[in-house]
Parts: C-alpha cells; sequence; structure tokens
C-alpha cells in the first residue's frame, strides 16, 4: 500500500517535470532532469563497451602476457579469430560460482550483523551510527559505519589461513581470476537491474527518485537516490565498499603470493603497489564517515554505473598493476622505487590533508582552523524540492583556495605512482593513471555544474575566488 502510494508520488514528480519540461534549477540539484545527445551516446557507449574492456584487459594478460596490441595484431592479421580467443578463456565455475556467493555473503553478515566495535576503542576513528548529507527531497538518512571492523575481520581471517589454517592457498583469487568475472558480471547486472525495477515498483524514498523517460540513462545512472532493503541496508554504502573495496587488498596480496609461487620472490614493484594502495584502502574505511559526504553518497543516484561499476569494474581494472606484475615481476631500482615511493605517499598527503580540510570545515560550519588561521570562506544558500532554504559555506582558503579540487590533484599523483611502480615495457598498468584523469576531470566538471545549478550566483562568487580546477594556475 505505502509502496504504490510512493510510486504514485514518484509518477506525480515525473509528470511534473516533463510538463514542466525543468531543467535542473536552485532546489533541484542532483543528476539530470533531462538527457542530452552526448550523455545518451557516452552512456550506449560505456554500456556497450565497459564490459568488453574489462574482459579485453585482463584476457590480454592471461593469453598474451598483458600485450594490449597483440591481440589486436592477431586478429587483424588473421594469425587468429575471435573464437580462438573466447574458447581460450576460462569460463564459469561451480568452484568460483562458491568462492563468490560465499565471499558475498560474507560481507553482508559482516555489514548487517556486526554493528561497529571499533569506534569504541580506536582513538579518532568515527564509526558506528552515522547521519549522512541532506538528500534533494530534505532526507537525511543514517548509516551503520561498519567498513574498517569489516576489512580488518577479513584480514585478520586471511593471514590466519595463509599462516596456519591452510584452507585455502592465498593465490585462490588470481587462479580463478577469469572464472570469478563471470561471477562479478553476474552480481553487478543483477544488483543494477534489480534497483531499476525497484525505483520504479517499491522505492525506499519516492520523492529523491528521478526518471527521465530515457530507459538507458534511467538504468545507467539511477532512478533511486539511496535504495535500502530494511532499515539499515544502503546499497551505495555496501556496494561503493564492500565487497569491491575489502577486496581490493586481498586482491593485490593473492597477485603478491602468486608471483612468490611462480618466481620464487615478491618484487619491490609488487611491494609498492600493495603498500601505497593498502595505504589508500584502508583510508577509505577509516574515513568511511566522511565518505557520506562524497559525491557517490550525496549526489549520485544508484544504477549500472555504481552497481557494475563497483563490482566489476573496480575489483578488475584498479588492481591491474598487481596482475600485471604477476606476469612481469619488475624489480626497481633504488632511485626509481623510492620516487614511486615519495610521489605515492606525497599525492597520498595531499589526498587526504585536502579531503580532511573540507570535512573538518563543514563539521564545525567554519569554526577550526586551517593552517593555524581562522579559514576563509563564502556564505552560500540553496533550496531543496520541498521549498525549505538551507545555508552551506564553501571555504576558500588552505588547499581549497589553491584550486577547486585539489584532493583530485593528490588522488592523481598517487595512481600516477602505482603506474610508475610497474616500469615503462606496457601500457596496460598505465591503464589507471589514464582512466582516473577522464574519470576525475569529468566529475571535477559534473559536480560544478551541479554546484552552479545549487548555489547560484554565490556559486559564480566562488569561482571567482577560486579560479582554478586542479593545478593552480594550470587547470
Ligand atoms: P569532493 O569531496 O571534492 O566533494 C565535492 C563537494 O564538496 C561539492 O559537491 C560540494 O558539495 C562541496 N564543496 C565543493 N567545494 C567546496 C569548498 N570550497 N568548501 C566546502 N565544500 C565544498 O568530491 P568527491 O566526492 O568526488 O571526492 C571525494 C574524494 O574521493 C576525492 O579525494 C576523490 O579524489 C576521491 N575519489 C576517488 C575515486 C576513485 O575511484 N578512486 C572516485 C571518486 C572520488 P556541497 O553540495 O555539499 O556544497
Amino acid at each position: 500500500m505505502a509502496a504504490r502510494q510512493e510510486k504514485k508520488l514518484a509518477e506525480e514528480r515525473k509528470h511534473q517535470n516533463m510538463q514542466n519540461g525543468t531543467k535542473a534549477s536552485q532546489g533541484q540539484w542532483g543528476r539530470a532532469w533531462e538527457v542530452d545527445w552526448f550523455s545518451l551516446a557516452s552512456i550506449l557507449f560505456l554500456l556497450t563497451f565497459a564490459p568488453l574492456i574489462v574482459y579485453y584487459f585482463i584476457m590480454s594478460c592471461a593469453q598474451y602476457q598483458c600485450s594490449l596490441t597483440a591481440p589486436l595484431l592477431d586478429l587483424l592479421t588473421g594469425n587468429k579469430h575471435l573464437s580462438d580467443i573466447w574458447n581460450r578463456t576460462p569460463t564459469l565455475t561451480y568452484r568460483a560460482a562458491g568462492i563468490y556467493s560465499l565471499w558475498v555473503t560474507f560481507q553482508v553478515v559482516l555489514y548487517m550483523s556486526f554493528p561497529d566495535f571499533c569506534h569504541k576503542f580506536l582513538p579518532g576513528y568515527v564509526g558506528g551510527v552515522q547521519e549522512g548529507a541532506v538528500t534533494p527531497a530534505g532526507v537525511v538518512n543514517k548509516y551503520q559505519i561498519n567498513g574498517l571492523q569489516a576489512w580488518i575481520i577479513t584480514h585478520v581471517l586471511w593471514f590466519a589461513n595463509a599462516s596456519f589454517l591452510h584452507l585455502f592457498s592465498p593465490t585462490i583469487i588470481f587462479d580463478n581470476w577469469i572464472p570469478l568475472l563471470w561471477c562479478a558480471n553476474i552480481l553487478g547486472y543483477a544488483v543494477s537491474t534489480f534497483a531499476m525495477i525497484k525505483g520504479y515498483f517499491f522505492p525506499t524514498n519516492a520523492k529523491d527518485c528521478k526518471f527521465t523517460g530515457n530507459f538507458f540513462y534511467d538504468y545507467m545512472m539511477g532512478i533511486e537516490f539511496n535504495p535500502r532493503i530494511g532499515k539499515w541496508f544502503d546499497f551505495k554504502l555496501f556496494f561503493n565498499g564492500r565487497p569491491g573495496i575489502v577486496a581490493w587488498t586481498l586482491i593485490n596480496l593473492s597477485f603478491a603470493a602468486k608471483q612468490q609461487e611462480l618466481h620464487g620472490e615478491v618484487t619491490n614493484s609488487m611491494i609498492l603497489v600493495n603498500v601505497l594502495q593498502g595505504i589508500y584502502v584502508l583510508d577509505f574505511f577509516w574515513n568511511e564517515a566522511w565518505y557520506l559526504k562524497t559525491i557517490d553518497i550525496c549526489h549520485d543516484h544508484f544504477g549500472w554505473y555504481l552497481g557494475w561499476g563497483d563490482c566489476v569494474w573496480l575489483p578488475y581494472l584498479y588492481t591491474l598493476q598487481g596482475l600485471y606484475l604477476v606476469y612481469h615481476p619488475v624489480q626497481l631500482c633504488t632511485a626509481h622505487a623510492l620516487g614511486v615511493l615519495v610521489l605515492g605517499l606525497l599525492g597520498y598527503y595531499i589526498f587526504r590533508a585536502t579531503n580532511h580540510q573540507k570535512d573538518l570545515f563543514r563539521r564545525t560550519n567554519g569554526n577550526c582552523r586551517i593552517w593555524g588561521r581562522r579559514p576563509e570562506y563564502i556564505e552560500c544558500s540553496y533550496t531543496s524540492v520541498d521549498g525549505t532554504r538551507y545555508h552551506s559555506k564553501l571555504m576558500t582558503s588552505g588547499f581549497w583556495g589553491w584550486a577547486r579540487h585539489f584532493n583530485y590533484t593528490g588522488d592523481l599523483m598517487g595512481s600516477l605512482a602505482y603506474c610508475l611502480a610497474c616500469g615503462f615495457e606496457h601500457f596496460l598498468p598505465y591503464f589507471y593513471i589514464t582512466y582516473m584523469a577522464v574519470l576525475l576531470i569529468h566529475r571535477c566538471l559534473r559536480d560544478e555544474h551541479r554546484c552552479s545549478s545549487k548555489y547560484g550566483k554565490d556559486w559564480e562568487r566562488y569561482t571567482a575566488a577560486v579560479p582554478y580546477r586542479l593545478l593552480p594556475g594550470v587547470f
């Protein structure tokens, strides 16, 4: 009954918006209400090619020692047919299906059944029940922040198994890498499709749904803002963080174990990739409460982009460096290794410090110190769908006075460091920095478009005060 009423409300909103032909105006920020041809073309491209890109990269490693050109050359010269490549690709196996089901179930249990304990004894860690940002419909969701705990339990069990339980080999992930890819795809498509159906028939909050009327756009970018099952199973928090990001460090450990098994040593490049990406992952879980205020949770709707992306794209393409190093065990000279380490740590410092400055500034409503001084800011306001007027502040000092997204700059420096750890023989490990540059520049433009709709003239004052996006004086 309630679900039917909510759907009716959603339908009314959809019609209202279609009749008004509204563009996102102040009070209706968030992802687009209307789909231009460029967005539609990009979406169709991604829906078609993103799964093929993932397959191509993983297959190139398995069959062509990570060369991206060799499969193409083979096909173009007629040396091989598509069917030859396909026939050599491992299929879905019962073993992989079992491992993957167990993995996802385990993460669901850790997420749902173990309220956070870490915040009770870890000084400075924010966990337990936390509030998210105000949604466009004026809702404030509560989240159970227990990702750090899930990550720690999972890794303690992993090391316990590797050291003395020996229930399975630490190379288990590498050994089932392609069969697991099929499982991840099944989950990614299932959850995105379910989210779409749910958005139409039983949304969690109908006022936060967006229908553009374009099936592909809605499937890709999502209808529901914060889909949930029951009170606590939040799709965005679960799928963004676990199973993908918890898996990230395990996948790298499995690659290191495989390198040891095949080559009799773990190279310094593999250690660097494990350490630098491990810091990034641990940082993510340490700051999971802060993550509630990032674009993924605050502004993106939950569709294929997040559902499939978190299940497939993230665990398979963010870990390409480790996979590459299994096939090409690069031992770096000391200067190169040190250079990578310094770049990675500096990038991480900038990324974390910039994010921390904004978080502190917003949490204290500007009553804090940034680099020893009271922060400078621009007062701004916006209106939610129900007409309520809210006030906010945009900081113009600290790293936020250098550029409007200096956190992305730090992230890009760290991403480049992972790639540089793999030497210069192949392009494949450099896909990550290429992708991150596109993702973050696009994200930057997307966010600015949204902020401009949200804050109007106040945003113009802000961009006049901080004119650069990523690099002061350049862009
Ligand atoms: P931000 O954390 O930069 O958040 C942007 C939002 O912050 C804006 O929408 C606005 O929200 C608010 N804001 C913007 N300028 C200011 C300011 N001057 N003062 C105060 N608030 C401001 O972006 P993301 O959520 O995209 O990124 C968070 C982190 O996650 C980044 O470091 C990024 O590098 C990383 N990331 C990593 C990815 C990966 O795949 N590895 C993917 C995406 C992000 P409001 O409406 O509240 O004003």
